[in-house]
């Protein structure tokens, strides 16, 4: 066990690495981020902070020997050179390598049992126009690597459209994934314990707009609700597969046929923002209870639901009139310049009990 007054190092230093630094704080740890970027917004609420390459093995060896626990924020890091961090890293190298690539997730996730979209590995356009062929369309083709919220994908609706689709997503060793008829997606997001014991979160209904998380909701609806424990089993075992310590999310589609995974994150999750206000311990807290051996905390909901919207882009400007809004909880990333697309800040509004 690592006890309050220990460190923790985060690579990463987004808006995960800032609220995980702030939960950590909170119970008495010192955290010290590793981040490539000047002012990353972690760094702001950290009492350390490396600025390095995250393939500079000599600056990992030294961050890792400063700290009893390395964490991460963000899964396109290279592996290789975390190894230099050894057996303190929670969770592990395994989690981050299936992760980061779509081909070996999916292939992962159907070893464990799971359901995941019919798909196929593809490396060059007869490749896709094979999957095509073989899947029907629609089609979405995701880039390997480096895809996130919706960047490095292009749909394929008509056969003819695959040539467009694979220059779109610049060529890249990618995955043609059947487009699945959802009704709603919705994530299971756990924390493990390293000896297996785990807790879940009620699963939120998640509203995505470009590819874009917009809004998250609990309870999720009767729909989802129907299909939750088939996903928390197809999730467990996930975890249990991987050896995952710490917090997982696993991403679904609510389809016809059941729960259908879309994607896992080895980290805590931005559908998940809601359980700071919204649950009696936040994914946040139990990511670091969890990595640092401590008992586990309650998820109960803290009321009877709550509700999530992210600022994307200029929405952030709008924080004078929600902060005047009553019972609403407002959180800004302290991120510099708000880009259209870049996740500014998130509101949450708690639903009480009577
Ligand atoms: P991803 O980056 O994989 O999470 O994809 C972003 C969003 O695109 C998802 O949340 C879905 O709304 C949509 N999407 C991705 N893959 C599929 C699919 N195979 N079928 C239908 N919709 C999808």
């Amino acid at each position: 066990m690592i006890a309050p007054g220990g460190t923790i190092g985060i690579v990463g230093g987004g808006q995960l690495g800032r609220m995980l630094a702030i939960a950590a704080a909170q119970l008495g740890y010192k955290c010290h981020i590793f981040d490539p970027h000047e002012r990353p917004c972690a760094a702001d609420v950290a009492a350390d902070f490396t600025r390095a390459a995250y393939d500079d093995v000599q600056a990992l060896r030294r961050f890792a020997a400063a700290a009893d626990v390395v964490t991460y924020e963000f899964e396109n890091l290279p592996v290789e050179p975390l190894r230099a961090v050894n057996d303190k890293l929670h969770p592990g190298a395994k989690s981050l390598a299936v992760a980061q690539d779509r081909a070996e997730e999916k292939s992962f996730i159907e070893s464990t049992g799971a359901r995941v979209a019919a798909w196929r590995a593809v490396a060059n356009l007869a490749d896709v126009e094979r999957a095509v062929a073989e899947l029907g369309v629609p089609i979405v083709l995701k880039t390997r690597r480096y895809g996130y919220d919706g960047k490095g994908q292009a749909w394929i609706r008509d056969p003819a459209e695959a040539a467009a689709a694979w220059s779109s997503i610049g060529e890249e060793p990618a995955v043609a994934e059947a487009g699945v008829k959802f009704e709603a997606e919705f994530s299971v997001i756990l924390a493990r314990w390293s000896d297996g014991r785990l807790t879940f979160w009620d699963s939120a209904n998640n509203e995505h707009r470009d590819g874009i998380l917009r809004r998250s909701t609990v309870p999720a609806g009767n729909l989802i609700a129907g299909q939750v424990e088939e996903a928390r089993q197809a999730a467990a075992g996930i975890a249990e597969a991987l050896g995952h310590v710490g917090v997982l999310t696993v991403e679904f589609f609510a389809s016809g046929d059941g729960p259908v995974v879309n994607e896992i994150a080895p980290r805590v999750h931005n559908s998940g923002h809601w359980t700071i206000e919204g649950a009696e311990t936040s994914q946040f807290e139990q990511h670091i209870r969890a990595i640092c051996d401590l008992p586990p905390g309650s998820i109960a909901l803290a009321g009877t639901g709550a509700t999530m919207d992210n600022l994307i882009g200029e929405e952030v400007h709008e924080w004078e009139s929600l902060l005047r809004e009553p019972g609403t909880h407002v959180h800004i990333y302290g991120k510099g310049e708000s880009r259209p697309g870049r996740k500014m800040g998130h509101v949450t509004r708690v639903s009480l009990k009577d």
